[in-house]
């Protein structure tokens, strides 16, 4: 069987990291298996469409790398891939249940509705529309049509036996048919509810998989009735793992903020991943493990082995936290392994919205350091500000001395430095780091270089965690390291 896969979003406002973790699944799953991964708008409930919503779903799963063969943008042989644009279809089957009988008319205002939802409510009966239309005649239903009320078009559920799901992670989930009401499937606006189009486009895309939230369960009965009624083949249905709170209580919801045991809120939406400075591959493989059993402790792979170990049988259905904390050290982890010059193109778009100038080559010199102690890309904003503040200079006085390096030898030793500074050429990192150890050397009570490159360092970062000296003073240029001397040796009193 060919593997055809979608992941079909509602464009509500953002790329909800739940659903990101949905995609990435589905993506996996038609990558492992050569098949073809569907983008889908499902935008007919369109009072809650936000404008601009489709471009943030797809940047995101552009973002996080999960391509897709067929969608909006794309095209594709069983296009048009956003809902709205495939009303005439919803319409046209709708009719054809009509026809069929497996459908009906009802008239029921809203009204109507809220009182048989009072009186249900009053008695405890369960609630739901009780399908008083379905039995109308032909001539009541003229009647109504020539008194020109609105009708939606209803599923006939079969009223006996139950209905079965067999779903390829939790096995098989019996329902009493008696137990689903009559759904509304076409609206009186001429616009699908979710579960028509939702199963139409799932048959007319050729899904061989649906593999969707654990909140959907409950629909799955109704839908296989659909496809049962309209003679169609039933894909495998798989339900992911709910995505809970980091405290455990209750789903990490779309609407509702997150917050974690500490009562921090925590990132909810894709964007605000990107935005918080994780890098895509952390993301995916964070969310690669979250309900699925890898059948090792292994907490870091690369996408490729995610997708060679995917398999349906290894998903968790068991509810799963985010685990937030892990977040970080992966992250940290994936900013190890990227080169200088990727570090210094991922924390430049950073850079910029602190309003910091980029000299890349200034940069490329302190990536090597900087990756070994950045968690999150923000981090560089204060990891490099010396290079970016005009006057960093912290230090007091006491500052700039040592038990190795008292007030005259530190004037001294700065005051070569300056000298050192003035003349030296080139001006490289060979060149800085020979000519700095020996005023160090020479200056020092003990002869030894390190307490006086201490001092310069917090010197001239004014930074307790900073770059090392000499890729610092590189990365400032001469002119730079000369003004800050000057401050430091009028701190120290010397002229
Ligand atoms: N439009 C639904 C959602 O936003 C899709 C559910 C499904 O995949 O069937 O989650």
């Amino acid at each position: 069987m060919t593997v055809r896969v979608r992941f079909a979003p509602s464009p509500t406002g953002y790329l909800h990291i739940g659903g990101a973790r949905t995609a990435l699944f589905n993506w996996l799953f038609a990558r492992k298996h050569g098949g073809q991964f569907i983008l889908r708008i499902e935008d007919t409930d369109t009072k809650r469409t936000m404008p601009g919503a489709i471009s943030v779903i797809m940047d995101g799963l552009r973002w996080l790398g999960l391509d897709w063969d067929e969608g909006p943008d794309k095209g594709g042989p069983y296009g048009p891939y956003i809902q709205t644009e495939r009303a005439n279809l919803y319409r046209e089957r709708a009719h054809w249940l009509l026809q069929e009988g497996h459908a009906y008319k009802c008239f029921c205002t809203s009204a109507e509705l809220e009182a048989m939802r009072q009186e249900q409510t009053a008695k405890k009966e369960m609630l739901g529309y009780d399908g008083r239309c379905r039995h109308l005649t032909s001539a009541q239903i003229a009647a109504q049509e020539a008194a020109g009320l609105d009708a939606v078009i209803r599923f006939k559920m079969p009223r006996d036996g139950e209905t079965a799901i067999h779903d390829a992670i939790r096995g098989d989930i019996t329902y009493q048919n008696s137990q689903i009401i009559d759904a509304v499937l076409l609206k009186s606006d001429g616009l699908p509810t979710y579960h028509l189009a939702n199963v139409v486009d799932d048959h007319f895309m050729a899904i061989s998989h649906i593999m969707r939230a654990d909140e959907w369960i409950n629909t799955a009965p109704l839908h296989i009735n659909l496809y049962r009624a309209f003679g169609w083949q039933i894909p495998v249905y798989a339900h992911l793992s709910l995505v809970m709170n980091p405290s455990g209580k209750g789903k990490l919801s779309k609407r509702t903020q997150a917050f974690d045991d500490d009562g921090q809120q925590v990132l909810v939406k894709v964007e605000e991943f990107q935005e918080a400075g994780y890098l895509p591959q952390a993301l995916v493989n964070f969310l690669a493990n979250v309900g699925y059993a890898t059948g090792d402790d292994r907490e870091k792979f690369s996408v490729q082995e995610a997708i060679d170990m995917f398999a349906l049988e290894r998903i968790n259905p068991a509810p799963s936290r985010l685990p937030y904390s892990k977040l970080d050290w992966l992250n940290g982890q994936y900013i190890q392994e990227m080169s200088p010059l990727q570090l210094a193109q991922a924390v430049k778009p950073f850079l910029d919205v602190a309003g910091f100038e980029v000299n890349p080559e200034a940069l490329l010199l302190v990536m090597p350091a900087m990756s070994k102690r950045l968690k999150r890309l923000p981090e560089a904003i204060e990891f490099l500000r010396f290079l970016f503040d005009a006057a960093p200079l912290q230090a007091t006085a006491a500052d700039l001395t040592h038990t190795q390096l008292p007030p005259t030898a530190a004037q001294a030793a700065f005051q070569a430095t300056k000298e050192f500074v003035t003349a030296v050429a080139p001006y490289t990192l060979e060149t800085i780091q020979t000519g700095m150890t020996q005023i160090g050397e020479q200056h020092t009570l003990n002869g030894k270089a390190g307490p006086f490159l201490g001092l310069m360092r917090y010197a001239i970062t004014g930074q307790q965690v900073s770059p090392p000296l000499f890729e610092s003073m590189v990365a400032l240029g001469r002119a730079r390291v000369l003004a800050r001397l000057e401050e430091i040796l009028a701190l120290l009193g010397a002229s």
